[in-house]
């Protein structure tokens, strides 16, 4: 049996989308629910596979002669003839993947033009100009898409005719102009490749297929899909969809646009969208024209622009999500020339989907499933601070929301040296064509001088959720000169401007900004999330602000509350100094008792702010030497001090230097200039370096990441446990006798045994039995260990002995897993890693789930084994990755912890991971 290569629109299976592609299903689809499409037909991405595979470049057997008889259908269908003088049909051929990947591979409009076709076209529409101006487009298409000639010299040739005729826009040529032009346009082909341009019309329509399934290798078209991580399983291979040409620019009773069942930048329920009488599709994508609200329908096409409200609707109803889709007129006819699923920016994307739930189209479920939760991020955004009142140097279209500020540069290659050197950019452009979408990864932002809110550059950036002002005419972009001419000014590659995609604002200069809000909708459909999920979404937070922000972003408690924070605030830094210098433990409990006060203050307040969630403290973990300057800095300037005290007499110049030298690491200056005057202070000055030098050579250590830190810290110097103990148990006590609900836990890094945590528990009990007394009131606190060690892992069952919860810490537990260094490995050897496939991904980004997951899943098992209802948690940077999210689900872990802007992507991300294990279920029970 010969394999079945192409169906027509009326036979193809509308849910198919690998085999069809999706703008293929999606016009079988709409075909058979009755729209007005287009007769056409789709030849698989079979297909294509199997052409890119045969190293001769033939199409499969059977493929053209499916085509021939499908064709012959299309005749029948339209009562036209492909390759007719009289009556000519024409068609376009279009590529479409399983994944939308917009202006990524190549389409052929007016296949089917030769000589005589035109002259029937020109007969047969009456319409001389209309004919020649379809045959130079189908010329520059054809030549550029399927036989290779730059665009720029057919560009040459039209502006060369432009000018001799003296107009500037297209619609001002005439028939005889555009012949000419047409006339040129050939022999640009006939110049560039060798050969006539092929007049034989199934001789175009076989090089076209061809050259649309090469497109699917195209560079432009990889590149996409790398970025997006595009696997073969989700889309393999291009189809190509032939369609009976139909036409927007056969006169004024004709139109072409594109529409939004709803509007894409805010998600407001209105139609909208963009069109242009008189014209044909790619005008209005290329911006070449400026195009006109559809609002503006209701007025010049009243008819029409009901009939497309009636599309609007069928579409949605049928879809049940909003739709992008393409129509043309054609002499009073509306005809729907394809539909998918609208990109949208993160917001819109919220508010229609939230919507769509109370309007009964879809289910709370469906909406939190429809939003990717990474995207999240672009709804946290930053945007222009309210309080900046700069005027903008220019204006244009808004056309993706958010802001951002970059070096100004002028082509995607330059954009993207630049980026790659972490230089923050704004693509500064003309228009974009697709062959610049690596400038749009490595930009902060777009600029465009043309172009509508449907451009290339336009859509490109919303679905990147990058911002985007385009159409900003009175910018006269300048690509040879590097350079932008607005007015009297000049912004040269490398000049730092912001763009404020949400107005459509371009300033001069770096702009300041403020954190995006929550919308209501998105607090909707959060509150759904923490609904259907099982884990519970913490926040990493050190200090009140942070946590208050935290608590915004729905934060359930805090899950990693690193104290060495709290040290590190320039008025307290001295103190911790003195605790680390002090030579016996009567010194060091004095510097100790001076910070007790300070971290029971700073619990009170996060105990508070969080009150009555749980707010878990993690004892002093980094390696104290870290609290000190380096031994260099402190030899400089001793050695500095020491000449100065020789060599400088001068009261003034004594002052500013000790100042300088003295300041540096927060230690405490005498104010009086009187008594900076001394010689004997500079002596003092001497001394304390002295002292701290000496300290840090003794706690030098060759590797101070598996040194003396932690938990071995705690046992070493049980007197900084106990007072950071202290301060957390009185805090809560002090919260309990104010009637403020607290639930304090206390946790301890770096654990490897179980001795350690007996220890550490040991001055747990005895300090708040203690403050139990002294206080007079009862405190309930938790008591865990961080799983950071792989021994801890591996003694998991033990450890649960003592501890009440586990935290895993994969930062430290990917190092350890894979003796990759977390401060050295992302900047060495990962990447290569990572581009040579090698490692899929980052593992301190990205939970690796083979190893380090496995490590953890043993001992969530070995700790529950012990403990049945002991709690565990991440506190690792993987806490707030969606997909580590969804792994930790799947091993029963009772938390996530993150920073606080990622919350609102893991409250989404974790009900995603139970709505997924639920169909997993049930699709295997
Ligand atoms: C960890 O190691 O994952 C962790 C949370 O601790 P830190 O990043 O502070 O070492
Ligand atoms: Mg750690």
């Amino acid at each position: 049996m010969t394999t079945k290569w192409v169906f027509s629109y009326h036979e193809g299976d509308g849910k198919n989308k690998q085999l069809l592609g999706g703008k293929g299903a999606n016009l079988c689809e709409i075909t058979q629910i009755g729209l007005n499409v287009p007769p056409g037909f789709v030849i698989t991405t079979e297909a294509c596979l199997n052409y890119l595979d045969q190293p001769e470049g033939k199409l499969p057997d059977g493929v053209m002669q499916q085509v021939h008889e499908q064709m012959a259908a299309l005749e029948q269908a339209t009562g036209k003839q492909f390759g007719s003088a009289s009556n000519p049909l024409l068609v376009s051929v279009r590529s479409g993947s399983a994944m939308s990947m917009p202006g990524m591979m190549d389409t052929i409009l007016n296949l089917g033009l030769n000589a005589q076709t035109l002259e029937g076209l020109v007969t047969q529409t009456r319409n001389e100009r209309f004919g020649y101006d379809s045959f130079r487009r189908f010329i520059q298409l054809f030549g550029k898409v399927a036989l290779g000639v730059p665009d720029e010299l057919f560009d040459a040739q039209f502006d060369a005719v432009k000018k001799d005729v003296g107009v500037e826009a297209d619609i001002g040529l005439q028939a005889a102009d555009l012949k000419e032009i047409s006339q040129r346009f050939l022999s640009v082909v006939r110049n560039y490749t060798g050969k006539p341009f092929p007049e034989d019309p199934y001789e175009q329509l076989e090089i076209a297929i061809k050259a649309v399934f090469n497109s699917w290798m195209g560079k432009r078209a990889v590149d996409y899909r790398r970025e997006f991580q595009i696997t073969p399983e989700m889309a393999n291979g291009t189809a190509v969809n032939v369609v009976t040409m139909v036409f927007g620019n056969m006169g004024n009773d004709c139109a072409t646009g594109v529409g939004f069942t709803r509007n894409p930048g805010t998600g407001e329920n209105l139609l909208y969208g963009e069109y242009l009488t008189n014209a044909q599709g790619e005008d209005v994508v290329a911006g070449i024209r400026t195009p006109k609200p559809l609002q503006d329908m209701a007025q010049e096409m009243p008819t029409l622009h009901t009939q497309l409200l009636d599309l609007r609707s069928r579409l949605e109803r049928h879809y049940r999500e909003v739709q992008d889709f393409e129509f043309t007129i054609e002499k009073g006819v509306l005809y729907c020339l394809q539909t998918r699923n609208g990109k949208m920016n993160a917001s819109a994307m919220v508010r229609t989907s939230v919507e769509m739930v109370r309007e009964h189209l879809i289910s709370e479920e469906e909406a939190l499933l429809r939003i990717n939760p990474q995207h999240l991020e672009q709804m946290l955004y930053p945007r222009l601070d309210p309080s900046f009142k700069g005027e903008p140097l220019a204006a244009g279209l808004p056309a993706s929301p958010g802001a951002a500020s970059g070096q100004a540069v002028f082509d995607a290659d330059r954009a993207e040296q630049l980026g790659k050197q972490g230089i923050k950019v704004i693509l500064v452009r003309e228009e974009t064509k697709p062959e610049d979408i690596h400038g749009f990864f490595a930009s902060q932002g777009i600029l465009t001088s043309r172009g509508g809110k449907t451009s290339h550059a336009a859509v490109v950036a919303r679905g990147m959720g990058k911002p985007c002002v385009a159409g900003a005419e009175g910018i006269n972009v300048d690509v040879q000169l590097r350079k932008a001419f607005v007015g009297g000014t000049v912004i040269k590659e490398g000049d730092v401007i912001t763009l404020d995609g949400t107005r459509g604002n371009i300033y001069l200069g770096a702009v300041p900004k403020v954190e995006a809000d929550f919308s209501d909708e998105l607090v909707t459909l959060l509150g759904w999330a923490d609904k259907a999920a099982r884990l519970k979404v913490m926040a990493n937070a050190d200090t009140p602000n942070d946590a208050a922000r935290a608590l915004k972003y729905g934060a359930m408690g805090i899950g990693l509350c690193r104290t060495e924070r709290m040290f590190n605030a320039v008025e307290r830094l001295p103190i911790v100094i003195d605790m680390i210098v002090a030579d016996t433990a009567d010194q060091r409990q004095a510097a100790l008792d001076k910070l007790l006060p300070i971290q029971r203050a700073d619990f009170k307040d996060l105990f508070k702010t969080m009150s009555p969630r749980p707010v878990t403290v993690r004892l002093l973990d980094p390696p104290i030497h870290e609290f000190l300057p380096s031994e260099q800095q402190l030899v400089d300037e001793l050695e500095q001090l020491r000449h100065l005290r020789l060599s400088v007499q001068g009261m003034e110049v004594l002052v500013e230097t000790a100042k300088l030298l003295a300041g540096s690491k927060g230690e405490t200056l005498p104010s009086s200039v009187h008594e900076m005057g001394d010689t004997r202070l500079v002596d003092t000055v001497i001394t304390r370096k002295e002292q701290i030098l000496k300290k840090v050579r003794a706690l030098r250590e060759v590797n101070p990441m598996l040194g003396h830190r932690g938990v071995r810290l705690g046992i070493t110097f049980p007197e900084i446990y106990t007072m950071q103990i202290r301060a957390v148990l009185e805090a809560a006590a002090d919260c309990v006798k104010a009637g403020i609900p607290v639930a304090p836990e206390i946790m301890v890094p770096q654990v490897c045994t179980v001795q350690e945590l007996k220890h550490v528990r040991r001055l747990v009990q005895s300090v708040h039995q203690q403050v139990e007394a002294t206080f007079g009131v009862k405190v309930n606190y938790q008591f865990g260990s961080m799983m950071e060690v792989v021994r801890a892992c591996m003694r998991a069952e033990s450890l649960a002995e003592e501890a009440q919860f586990f935290s895993f810490g994969t930062n430290d537990l990917t190092q350890a897993s894979f003796s990759f260094s977390r401060e050295d490995a992302e900047n060495k050897f990962l990447p290569m890693y990572n581009d040579r496939g090698i490692l899929q991904d980052n593992p301190f980004e990205v939970l690796d789930v083979k190893g380090v997951g496995r490590l953890m899943k043993l001992a969530v098992e070995w700790g529950r084994s012990e403990h049945p209802n002991l709690k565990v948690g991440i506190c690792g940077e993987h806490g707030g990755h969606p997909a580590s999210i969804r792994f930790c689900d799947e091993i029963g872990l009772n938390y996530v912890s993150c920073s606080g802007p990622r919350v609102p992507i893991a409250r989404l991300a974790a009900a995603h991971a139970q709505i997924l294990l639920g169909k997993k279920g049930n699709a295997k029970g």
